[in-house]
């Protein structure tokens, strides 16, 4: 068995010298439920591998990435607030990932580094389950790393995109770099048509707020919070009394880390096996 190639075992297998090393890197890292989820997927394929969080804090992302490559791992998850930064900090950075200016996911492939971004396509499988998206008018509420990732999304799948953001002149130079319709500030979306709507801003994560009043959310749109915790935000619930059918950002999520596991192993994910985990890790992660 050469130590390079994936093994799998059925059955589950305990962690010895041979199991490959795959892991997260954020800070702060305390709320990560990726490794539940990326774990649960190892354990659903029998994989041989095993998958953990690291806080690592933005001075430290050099030694982290150095440190990932002499252990030999296979496979890194880049998250906030790294994923700038780590576009000039891998061996190499595919084409999708350097529009789109951020890199979520780096995987070692004949001992480089290789960067890619897998939050755009998390974002299209997600409202994708709800139908196609051509020809969609839609709105992006945020204009920051996952913002880039879920504009980029939506104009490649042919939708029409404008981008809100409360500080106006970064969803301008958003819109401007990847070929958005039009920009403007949060209170625009009252009077913004739209049938998609999608919040990237972080309002609402772990709080009852919305970056945007109910009415202005057109009858009927769909709508998707990137935040996943609380599953069911202010945004969504506030969608559902408008009519609107809602994709929880659980679901960006489940299938961006279904697409990392694509990267490097080439296998399908077993979405509904990770999607459990999330849920399991997220009631383990409330207070007594
Ligand atoms: P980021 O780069 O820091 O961008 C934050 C965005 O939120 C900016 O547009 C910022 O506006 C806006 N914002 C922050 N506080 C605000 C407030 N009080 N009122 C209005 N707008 C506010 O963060 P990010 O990486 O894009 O992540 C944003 C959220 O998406 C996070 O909650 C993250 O967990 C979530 N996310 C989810 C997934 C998923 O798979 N579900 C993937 C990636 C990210 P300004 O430009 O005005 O500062």
């Amino acid at each position: 068995m050469r130590w390079d190639r994936l093994r799998r075992v059925s059955g589950g297998a305990a962690i010895s010298a041979r199991t490959a090393v795959c892991g997260i890197v954020l800070h702060p890292a305390g709320h990560t439920r990726s490794p539940a989820m990326h774990n649960a997927a190892f354990a659903k394929l029998g994989l041989d591998a095993v998958y953990l969080a690291f806080d690592v804090p933005p001075a430290a992302l050099d030694g982290a990435l150095a440190g990932a490559r002499a252990l030999g791992f296979r496979q890194l998850a880049i998250s906030i607030p790294h994923k700038r930064a780590a576009v000039s900090r891998l061996d190499e950075v595919d084409e999708v990932a350097r529009r789109i200016g951020a890199v979520n996911t780096a995987t070692l492939r004949q001992g480089r580094w290789v960067g890619s971004n897998t939050d755009w396509i998390g974002a299209v499988r997600a409202l994708e389950r709800e139908g196609p998206l051509r020809d969609r008018r839609a709105v992006v509420l945020g204009a920051g790393g996952a913002a880039r990732a879920v504009v980029f999304g939506l104009r490649e799948r042919g939708a029409h995109v404008v981008v809100l953001n409360r500080t106006p002149e970064r969803a301008r130079e958003l819109a401007d770099e990847l070929g958005a319709d039009g920009a403007g500030p949060l209170e625009a979306l009252e009077r913004t048509p739209h049938d998609l709507l999608v919040n990237t801003t972080s309002v609402g994560l772990r709080s009852d707020a919305s970056p945007v009043p109910a009415r202005a959310i057109a009858e009927g749109a769909l709508v998707m919070d990137a935040v996943y915790e609380p599953e069911r935000t202010r945004l969504l619930r506030d969608a559902v009394l408008r009519g609107a059918r809602v994709v929880p950002g659980k679901w960006m999520l489940v299938h961006q880390a279904a697409e990392q596991l694509r990267l490097w192993t080439g296998l399908d994910a077993p979405l509904e096996a990770m999607a459990e985990a999330f849920d399991r890790a997220g009631r383990a992660d409330q207070p007594a």
